[in-house]
């Protein structure tokens, strides 16, 4: 068979998660569409990181907000003029807006499911036309633990991580029959940014109930997306992925 050069698209690759993810890609080859939403800085160091891999994709930064649904559009038909395909694509950003449901105010319930759940809904409505087209597409979303077994303090971030582990199952029965698999990878702690800022307390705590005996790395992460990013993964579907030191269990 023809060898083709895969597209990879990956959102909130700026930092973090996501720009593991990235840079994974380009190491094996693929071009890479970094999405963030603002810090251009952290963005062009993933960029710069790919780049370092030496490999021969090419890297395209994309800044917008992927729950604007316009972004959305732009973002896809930008990747498909310059790739001409989009063959992966990696819901990965992401925010949290911890607290409890007493004192959670309606904008910081809404804030986060629409990046974390509307986001990752356009960007897979808007891949989907031209993975068929392919007959051949690779979307992963990134839940979490909590959206599994669900967190005090986490009412509106454990729904938006539930509400994409329903959105892939559902994904991955209207698509298998073109070869497109959807499938979630579910970390538990990880050490990025967005966890820098528990407090030790709660960090030692959440610590004491990885059966593992420490926090995770982005690379943890990036590599279960690489093995369900695979060609030779696509049998595997609808599937939710754990990768959390055995703390889901
Ligand atoms: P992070 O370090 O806070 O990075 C988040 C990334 O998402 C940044 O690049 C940010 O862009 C981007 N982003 C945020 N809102 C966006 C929007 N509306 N549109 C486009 N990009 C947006 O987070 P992380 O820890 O790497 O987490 C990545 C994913 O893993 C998230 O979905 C998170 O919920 C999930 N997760 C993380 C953990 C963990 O322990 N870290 C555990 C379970 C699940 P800027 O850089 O421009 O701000």
């Amino acid at each position: 068979m023809e060898d083709i050069k895969r597209t990879a698209v990956v959102t909130g690759a700026g930092r973090g998660i996501g720009r593991a993810i990235a840079v994974k890609f380009a190491s094996k080859g693929y071009n890479v569409v970094i999405n963030y939403a603002g810090n251009d800085e952290a963005a062009n160091e993933t960029l710069k990181l790919c780049k370092e891999t030496g490999c021969d994709g090419e890297y395209v930064l994309a800044k917008g907000d992927i729950s604007d649904e316009e972004v959305v559009e732009k973002l896809v038909s930008d990747a498909l003029d310059k790739f001409k395909r989009v063959d992966v694509l990696v819901n990965n950003a992401g925010i949290t807006r911890d607290g409890l449901v007493m004192k959670m105010s309606t904008e910081d319930f809404d804030k986060v499911i629409s990046t974390n759940l509307r986001g990752a809904f356009l960007m897979s409505r808007a891949v989907t036309r031209p993975m068929m087209k392919q007959r051949y597409g690779r979307i992963i979303s990134i839940s979490s633990v909590v959206g599994v077994h669900g967190n005090a303090g986490q009412v509106n971030y454990s729904a938006s991580k539930a509400g994409l582990i329903g959105m892939s199952k559902s994904l991955a029965k209207e698509l298998a029959a073109r070869n497109i698999t959807a499938n979630v990878i579910a970390p538990g702690m990880i050490e990025t940014d967005m966890t820098e800022v528990m407090s030790d307390k709660a960090k030692d705590a959440v610590r004491a109930s990885i059966p593992a005996g420490h926090a995770g790395g982005a690379d943890d992460i990036a590599n279960a997306v690489a093995f369900l990013a695979a060609e030779e993964s696509g049998y595997i579907t609808g599937q939710v992925l754990g990768v959390d030191g055995g703390m889901g269990m």
